[in-house]
């Protein structure tokens, strides 16, 4: 194609134009794609056999959820899975679990979301943060420095927008007693040939809104160990045991029977829907090549690896950094739906909660330094749309970038 970065106009040249739809042009697009939210519509006579029967939640997961460990732990090849509320909530106890706690560390990945570093705050551990590998948007070991004092209780790496972690060669580096693989947007990926989530002491999936094995709401970890299991089931249990007694201060983390019920429906079209996200990230990623942009790359070209593609993840020429959030309201006004993720070091309450610990140094300063000077350059668009689609918003994201939606009459 023509277009390349050479023709590209200056943002504020671009940000100007008045038949941008943001400065009160024509859109674009005629309407928003349609994004795939998950749930599976032919689930409604079994949701609503669920209803009939009168019972929708058990005291310690009913059978429609017990059901649904059992078939998602067997394709991960793990021995035991708990169904939770929420992804976030699985996160909660995955970190718990492990005995990350206040007298601990957890190294994690700056690249992620949210929920992962809000896990480490709520089981009051310090966060020991891993950088951005700038190719990948995955996170990397490259210029850790293990504590001589402390081993971290644990890893945390989230393999972020469908992306996988190397996650060997990133604990061969850290040594954590344990790995929790947050693989909440990767369902459906593969490392080595092995399927994300089975490679860390506890994997863990999201089953919200828009990800690969949609409950509506809620959220699945995986493990191998009794010890870790019964852990989780504690904290998630209202922090009991047994029958009665409160161990720890735990929660109501359980998942319903109707969320069940769609969860195992989502499950048995993982396959099918994880291919469809790959087509539609392929279109994406093939408009945005042909103009000379750069997107996230895949961790692994190898045979045996595979993204799952959750997110395809523009990252902007410099020049557009300081444009990032104006390029996104711009874009979404021409009925093209782009958002961003803030880096997890970034959030605003992490360094004053960090710094009031004295958990705060020049490392994490520079980690911040780095996060936010490549965060603030990425845009994502979502693969939950068809491939048509997806490759009418990239031209429309490339039309724009390049001032080729301006016209040139406006600039003469
Ligand atoms: C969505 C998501 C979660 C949290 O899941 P919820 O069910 O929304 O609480 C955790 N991790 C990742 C990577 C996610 O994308």
């Amino acid at each position: 194609m023509e277009r390349s970065l050479k023709s590209m106009m200056p943002p504020k040249e671009i940000a100007g134009a008045r038949n941008l739809a943001i400065n009160g042009g024509v859109p674009y697009l005629d309407s928003i794609p349609w994004e795939d939210p998950g749930v599976c519509t032919e689930a409604a006579d079994d949701v609503a056999a669920v209803v009939r029967s009168g019972r929708t939640c058990y005291w310690g997961g009913g059978p429609k959820a017990k059901e649904l460990e059992r078939r998602f732990a067997a394709g991960l090849g793990r021995k035991h899975a708990f169904f939770h509320s929420s992804g976030s909530s699985a996160l909660v106890t995955a970190v718990f679990a492990v005995g990350a706690d206040e007298n601990q560390s957890v190294v994690i990945g700056s690249s992620g979301f949210v929920a992962a570093i809000n896990a480490v705050y709520h089981n009051r551990a310090r966060p020991i943060f891993l950088k951005t590998d700038v190719r990948t948007l995955q996170c990397t070991a490259e210029g850790y420095i293990p504590s001589a004092t402390q081993q971290p209780a644990a890893l945390l790496v989230t393999h972020f927008l469908g992306n996988v972690v190397d996650v060997p060669a990133i604990q061969a580096a850290v040594n954590a007693t344990r790995v929790i693989e947050d693989a909440g947007q990767a369902h459906g990926a593969f490392l080595a040939g092995k399927p994300v989530g089975s490679w860390g002491d506890i994997g863990s999936f999201a089953g919200s809104h828009k990800k690969l094995v949609t409950a509506g709401q809620g959220g699945l970890n995986v493990c191998d160990s009794d010890l870790l299991n019964d852990r989780m089931r504690m904290v998630g249990h209202h922090g009991k045991a047994g029958r009665t007694v409160g161990e720890v201060p735990g929660y109501n983390f359980r998942g319903g029977e109707m969320e069940a019920v769609l969860a195992m429906h989502a499950l048995g079209r993982l396959e099918d829907r994880t291919k469809d996200r790959l087509r539609t990230a392929a279109a994406i990623q093939d408009v945005l090549d042909e103009a000379g942009f750069v997107s996230a790359r895949a961790s692994s070209e190898a045979p045996d690896a595979r993204p799952a593609w959750f997110d395809v993840a523009l990252i902007l020429p410099p020049e557009w950094a300081s444009y990032r959030d104006w390029l996104i309201q711009a874009l979404n006004a021409e009925n093209i739906p782009v958002s961003t993720y803030p880096s997890l070091i970034e959030m605003p309450w992490v360094k004053p909660w960090m710094t009031s610990q004295g958990w705060w140094g020049d490392r994490e300063e520079q980690i911040l330094a780095h996060e936010r000077s490549l965060w603030g350059r990425v845009i994502v668009i979502g693969t939950q749309m068809s491939p048509e689609d997806g490759r009418r918003c990239a031209e429309g994201i490339v039309a724009v970038l390049t001032g080729a939606r301006i016209g040139e009459e406006v600039f003469a």
